[in-house]
């Protein structure tokens, strides 16, 4: 069975997605799901992206427990100094798969322009690049995948916002090694598939990674409603497979080839 294997729901502070509704709409479409809610520890601005894993084995373990098609994990957000506390956290609960992303930058949420205002778009990139690198070296131990390397495009708000292996190659180069040297699972999130560029834009980098020894990525629509649950997937198993990568998932932490 296919996962999307990156999805939020209510428990996420950005998200009110039901579980049954996701679960519902998963299952239509023939999706297993696993459920990565936020944990973003010294998050910039108003909103508390932390949840408690204790509440959160007790709100899903029994939805869990219904078939093979739920997984309950989790998006840690990476900093380099969260490194011990984002290892305390996991440890709080069984998790199936744990997901490591770069969502700050210098104190900066980077959905917002503040990081982007004061830097080049080369000086942005780059220091984001090389944070992941530090970051996939410092939580490579811990954590099972890396999410959307392309997240800065999203928001970035320079005229050409795509994350260029033409240009950025050796910086993404570094996240590529740390993540096969970590044995750390590159996942392939759709959310930017509607886009043509955003996704041309992967292809080389998901190629490189391959030629430097990665086997193995997860297919992640990053829903925060059920209508997103597995965008393009057609689309992106297709890339995968266009490039000897296997679809995987996590159960119990341990990798499952899809
Ligand atoms: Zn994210
Ligand atoms: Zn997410």
């Amino acid at each position: 069975m296919i996962f999307d294997s990156h999805m939020h729901t209510e428990v996420s502070a950005d998200s009110q997605m039901k579980a049954e509704d996701a679960l519902e709409r998963a299952a239509s479409l023939g999706l297993g799901v696993v459920f990565t809610e936020h944990e973003d520890m010294d998050f910039p601005g108003e909103k508390d992206f932390t949840f408690r894993p204790e509440d959160y084995w007790k709100k899903y373990e029994a939805l869990r427990g219904k078939g093979a098609s739920l997984r309950l994990g989790v998006e840690l957000g990476m900093q380099e100094g969260l490194a011990e506390k984002n290892r305390a956290f996991v440890l709080r609960a069984p998790f199936d798969q744990v997901i490591g992303s770069i969502h700050t930058l210098c104190g900066y949420d980077l959905f917002y322009d503040g990081l982007y205002k004061e830097r080049t778009k080369d000086e942005a990139y780059l220091l984001y690049l090389e944070t992941m690198a530090k970051c996939v070296r410092s939580h490579g131990d811990f954590i099972d995948i890396l999410a959307h390397i392309d997240y800065i495009a999203r928001y970035a708000v320079y005229s050409d916002p795509e994350l260029s292996y033409d240009v950025y190659g050796e910086a993404i180069d570094e996240v590529l090694k740390a993540l096969i040297e970590t044995d750390t699972v590159l996942e392939l999130n759709t959310r930017r598939f509607d886009a043509p560029c955003a996704k041309a834009s992967l292809v080389p980098i998901f190629r490189r990674y391959r030629e430097l020894g990665g086997r193995d990525v997860t297919l992640g629509s990053d829903a925060h409603r059920t209508d997103a649950i597995g965008f393009s997937f057609a689309a992106a198993r297709a890339m995968a497979e266009s490039l000897r990568l296997r679809a995987v998932t996590f159960f119990a932490r341990r990798k499952e080839y899809c």
